[in-house]
């Protein structure tokens, strides 16, 4: 089992607050944050413990690099946030803005790359494209000849073993209530709004539910009728033997990404290529979306029968609040790593960098990441349901994009103006007759 930070429970169990959030990992406990600073009294509860699911298994880029143009505003403003949290928690999240730098043999890649960042620069993000000679002297020595490059001196990275439980302690410093172990199992309902959650433990009363449920949260909605559609893709990551300080922030190149950590290891992963574990309601969602997903994105995905089926966060079985449901069945969702994955980005790091000839894989793990149709969030009201707010579908982005995701759901919960616009994310995008966007890059 992966390893996160400890946080302590809040000792007495409380019937009442004016917001509950649903899920502690990062979107979940910056939410619970930015509710707790401005006064609101919140009430965090996890069927697990903090950071247990993606949100401590992630690489643990901080980026704007390549993201969607939709999504690079809260990006950009994440970047950030992460920047004023160090200050403002007085814990050490791990964020060090070092870069990201992405090195290609593939004249395909660097056309997109070129397309990206003229793009980008009009919503007034820097980058910078590189020539075979620039990215050559950038990228470690003694590697393959690469054709081109690019480099985002901005971007960052972060330990996800601190981030959300570094959160969620400064929300409780603020006075948030912190339960884990405490599977929400389903909204109460008075006159056709929100008026509390069915816990394991009880009923909190609450006129402001907020669902940052990741990998389960398309499950909770589907019990209240919402679609939510999402698909969810297990990528595999791993820790390295400690090894020289060659990459200082984070590098990919042809079969892998690498990020240095704190400890003097690297986590290392195959960029793009994951794994569905067959269920009824992802498999549904796959179908209904499947024109949308591009080719490319397509064939870098393999499919299981597993026990997913029958007990994971897509299986389709039903429950009542006043009996066991599906998410205290599942404390800590741990899928099994591909071990084929781990073989191609060790072997492939190998070939970039011949410094890491003796490296080795200390642990593997695997995370299930909520995929929506075009790989942007949703972070939306709930129109049907009155005091019904989702963040979630952050499509392994929202390790980087938490912190200014949090932000904006304490925004639109409190009434206040959001810092920026939110239609992108809507929910109404996937009933409303809109055409959904194409993914752009990953
Ligand atoms: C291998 C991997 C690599 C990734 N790399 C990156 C990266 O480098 N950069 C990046 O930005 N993003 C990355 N991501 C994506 C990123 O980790 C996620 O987008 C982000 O962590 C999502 O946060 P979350 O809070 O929405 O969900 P999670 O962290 O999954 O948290 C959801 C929480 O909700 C709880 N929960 C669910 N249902 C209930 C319920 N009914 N009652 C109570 N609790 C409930 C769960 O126990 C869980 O703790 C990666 C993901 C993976 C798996």
């Amino acid at each position: 089992m992966l390893r996160v930070e400890e946080v302590y429970d809040t000792p007495e169990f409380s019937g009442a607050a004016d917001v509950i959030v649903i899920g502690a990992g990062i979107v979940g406990t910056a939410t619970a944050y930015e509710l707790a600073r401005r006064g609101v009294s919140v009430a965090l509860v996890d069927k697990g413990v903090v950071g247990g699911e993606q949100s401590g298994r992630n690489w643990g880029w901080v980026r704007q690099q390549n993201r969607d143009i939709f999504e690079l505003p809260l990006a950009m403003r994440s970047l950030r946030r992460w920047s004023e949290l160090r200050d403002e928690l007085q814990i050490d999240l791990g964020f060090r803005r070092e870069g990201i730098l992405y090195a290609s043999a593939d004249a395909k890649s660097i056309a997109q790359w070129d397309a990206w960042c003229r793009r980008a620069r009009e919503v007034g993000f820097v980058s910078h494209l590189l020539s075979s000679t620039e990215i050559n002297s950038r990228a470690p020595r003694g590697g393959p000849r690469y054709a081109g490059g690019v480099w985002s001196p901005d971007d960052g990275r972060a330990e996800p073993s601190r981030a959300a439980p570094a959160l969620a302690e400064g929300a409780k410093r603020h006075g948030a209530l912190l339960y884990q172990n405490c599977a929400a199992r389903g909204l109460d309902l008075s006159a056709g709004r929100v008026s509390g959650v069915w816990t394991e433990r009880g009923l909190i009363k609450a006129s402001r539910v907020v669902c940052a449920g990741g990998a389960w949260s398309s499950r909770f909605c589907k019990r209240h009728n919402v679609e939510l559609v999402a698909v969810n893709v297990v990528g595999t990551a791993m820790r390295t033997s400690v090894a020289a300080n060659v990459v200082n922030g984070c590098f990919a190149g042809p079969g892998f990404a690498l990020r240095r950590r704190l400890d003097g290891a690297y986590t290392l992963a195959v960029p793009g290529f994951g794994r569905i574990d067959l269920a009824p309601l992802g498999l549904k969602n796959a179908l209904r979306y499947y024109s949308n997903y591009q080719n490319d994105i397509r064939k870098k995905l393999k499919y299981r029968l597993s026990k997913a089926w029958f007990e994971g966060p897509e299986a389709s079985a039903t429950w009542q609040f006043d009996e066991v449901s599906p998410f205290e069945r599942c404390r800590v969702l741990d899928p099994k790593p591909d071990l084929e994955f781990v073989k191609v980005a060790l072997d492939s790091v190998k070939r970039a960098i011949p410094e890491f000839s003796d490296m080795r894989v200390v642990h593997a793990w695997a995370g299930a990441i909520d995929t929506t149709p075009d790989l942007i969030p949703v972070i939306s009201d709930v129109s049907e349901l009155p005091g019904f707010y989702v963040a979630t579908g952050f499509s392994g982005h929202g390790f980087g994009l938490g912190p200014a995701a949090g932000e904006l759901v304490a925004d639109m919960v409190t009434g206040a103006k959001p810092l920026l616009d939110i239609s992108p994310y809507r929910l109404g995008r996937f009933t409303d007759g809109s055409s959904l966007k194409v993914p752009e890059m990953m």
